[in-house]
């Protein structure tokens, strides 16, 4: 098992990453904090494939675990949704030494970590990621959040876990297509911030793609390290968190423009990473052999590179809705070389047209 700590002084925590986690998850509470109850936040589906694990391992340190389901879906990050397990968690007596589990993607992480800032001012709660993205990006650095009917995540508060377990074993059985979204981010990682993740990428695609545990083990505990130390740095984004947002400005708005129905939220930066890495081309920071490799490795792991049939002015206005955006300039993670990156505040819309227009 590796451990990673992801150090916020008293919001300080660790990341498990290993084989065979799910059972330990019990006694791996027990040496951190005593909960006075533990809920376990979950979908049907993903009760029936992981819960027993957990289940047993907790009541092997004193717990009995209520299960709390939820549907699959976005959807299902919603304040109604989170009103619902407030209910719940009423009517089971948590107080505030309760403690609730995430067990699943992102939905359910996010969801979790809302309901867990919230209810009676705020109670523990752990991540057990199952899903490749939720394991790299989504269960670390505390962002949580529901829905508004008007904006994806536009409710939520930064709040850590206490601990985050990421048993590799629980990818088996995720569908390849969320698996290859889930390396969207990876490859991010590499492009923002190492060099040699990248070339591993590289060298070891088909390895990873067969699910191999020393690939899985490797690309996953140097993820979640680039992503602990950008949140140490700029735990609520003031500007340095930003460079995680690199694709993600061409990505958000393809997912708006296809009303998130079209790509996985991966796919999305996949083609995102492809455009803004054109764009540093375009713009002069890079030579073409960067957005030219990028191109190349997300092929290789099957993902999408180029841009649905879209109106470049609908891109362009989309990205000026974003919440991302500041006032009225167009802001950019734009990249250097691989492994090197750059906030840019102010890309003029002349070479961002070129790259739209390139690719359409
Ligand atoms: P998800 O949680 O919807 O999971 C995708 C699907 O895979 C679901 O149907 C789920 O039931 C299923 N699944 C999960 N684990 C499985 C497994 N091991 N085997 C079989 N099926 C499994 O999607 P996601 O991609 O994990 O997360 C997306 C969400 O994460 C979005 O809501 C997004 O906003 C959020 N997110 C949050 C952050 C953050 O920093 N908080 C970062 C990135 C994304
Ligand atoms: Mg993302």
């Amino acid at each position: 098992m590796k451990r990673l700590n992801i150090d916020l002084a008293d919001r300080s925590y660790d990341i498990l990453i290993g084989r065979n986690l799910l059972a330990k998850t019990g006694e791996l509470i027990a040496e951190r904090f005593n909960p006075s109850r533990v809920a376990i936040i979950t979908h049907p589906s993903i009760r029936n494939l992981f819960g027993e694990p957990i289940e047993s391992g907790l009541a092997a340190v004193g717990h009995v675990p209520e299960f709390i389901e939820v549907p699959e879906g976005e959807s299902s990050k919603s304040l109604q949704q989170a009103e619902s397990i407030y209910d719940r968690l009423l009517e089971m007596n948590c107080d505030r030494k309760s403690a609730l589990v995430a067990l699943g993607g992102g939905v359910v992480g996010d969801l979790t970590g809302f309901i867990a800032a919230t209810y009676q001012r705020g109670i523990p709660f752990v991540q057990i990621p199952t899903t490749l993205l939720s394991q790299v990006d989504s269960s670390v650095g505390g962002k949580t959040a529901v829905n508004h009917p008007r904006g994806k995540n536009m409710i939520g508060a930064f709040y850590q876990p206490k601990l985050v377990v990421i048993d590799l074993d629980t990818l088996h059985t995720l569908p390849q297509k969320e698996f290859r979204a889930g390396l969207a981010e990876v490859v991010k990682y590499g492009v923002i911030a190492d060099k040699n993740l990248f070339a591993f990428l590289e060298g070891n695609a088909k390895a990873i793609l067969l699910l191999d545990s020393h690939c899985l083990e490797h690309i996953i505990e140097t993820s979640c390290a680039i992503k602990a130390d950008v949140v140490e740095k700029d735990e609520r984004e003031s500007r340095h968190r930003m460079i995680l947002n690199f694709g993600h400005t061409f990505g958000h708005a393809i997912e708006t423009l296809t009303n998130y129905t079209g790509y996985l939220h991966g796919e999305a930066v996949a083609i995102g990473m492809v455009q803004a890495a054109w764009l540093s081309a375009k713009t002069g920071r890079c030579s073409e052999d960067v957005p030219q490799r990028i191109e190349d490795l997300l092929k290789k792991f099957g993902l999408p590179t180029q841009p649905p049939d879209v109106k470049s002015q609908d891109v362009i206005e989309s990205m000026y809705h974003d919440k991302k955006t500041e006032r009225d300039q167009l802001r950019f993670i734009l990249v250097k070389d691989i492994g090197s990156i750059e906030i840019v505040d102010d890309v003029p819309e002349t070479p961002i047209k070129a790259v739209l227009e390139k690719a359409g």
